[in-house]
């Protein structure tokens, strides 16, 4: 993932104009976790939805894989959990992977025990045909990670992957990314949390006010581990 001179301004209720992202340039290479980390309101979000298509910035580039953002081919292989994830809550974990599997033309052998297997790891299997409708966030958020591995990204594009799951779960999701890491996939992730950066990250953006405080390209690329 490299990032070049992204900016994004928003209209304000005011009719004023908030540069939420301004010249911010990075890379994630492949393998690497990059933890975006910042305060609210810094960015980050921002910065997500423009490599996720949401949103279009207004000048910069971004690649993934090699690929502008600009085509939507690039988010081929690279799976997304926004922040609160929104998942249609009358359907059940079982029928959003199944979905996911559909839409990203992923044909697993056996698409039941694929989708098991992801559940397992994220320990919903036992609420796999339950409504998402009856979840709390920390359910919903398993619900939504195991909705991005089960698809077997190269890159993961995680905003807030830990908020609202409670200590045990912060736990078990750490060490699933850790072995999704072991096995060469790439994080870009955000929090405003360093402890969860330190417990994931190879290297580090801090962004305040939609500016990279520290730009790990105008050093020499220092990592964490
Ligand atoms: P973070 O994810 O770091 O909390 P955001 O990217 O969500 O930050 O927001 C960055 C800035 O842009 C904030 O000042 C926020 O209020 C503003 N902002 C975000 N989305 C919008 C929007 N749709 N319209 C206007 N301002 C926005």
């Amino acid at each position: 993932l490299s990032i070049l001179e992204l900016s994004k301004s928003y209209k304000t209720k005011t009719n004023g104009v908030k540069l939420a992202v301004n010249q911010i340039s990075l890379e994630c290479a492949p393998g690497e976790t990059f933890g975006f980390i910042g305060p609210n309101g810094a960015g980050k979000s921002t910065t997500i939805k423009i490599l996720t298509g949401v949103i279009q910035p207004d000048s910069g580039h971004a690649y993934i894989f090699g690929k502008d953002i600009r085509n939507p081919q690039s988010r081929q292989g690279v799976g997304y959990v926004p922040e609160n994830p929104y998942l249609n809550d009358s359907l059940t974990p079982f029928d959003i992977l199944s979905c996911t599997l559909q839409i990203h033309g992923s044909k697993p052998e056996q698409p039941a025990k694929h989708i098991m297997h992801w559940l397992e790891e994220l320990d919903i299997a036992q609420v796999s045909k339950k409504k998402i409708r009856s979840f709390s966030k920390g359910m919903t958020q398993r619900t939504a990670i195991a909705q991005a591995l089960c698809i077997n990204p190269k890159l993961l594009i995680l905003d807030e992957p830990l908020s609202g799951l409670d200590p045990i779960g912060r736990r078990d999701v750490i060490q699933l990314l850790n072995k999704y890491k072991e096995q060469g996939g790439s994080i870009f992730m955000t929090s405003h949390v360093l402890y969860d950066i330190e417990q994931l990250a190879d290297n580090v953006g801090f962004i305040k006010d939609g500016q990279l405080t520290i730009n790990p390209l105008a050093n020499n690329q220092q990592t964490l581990r």
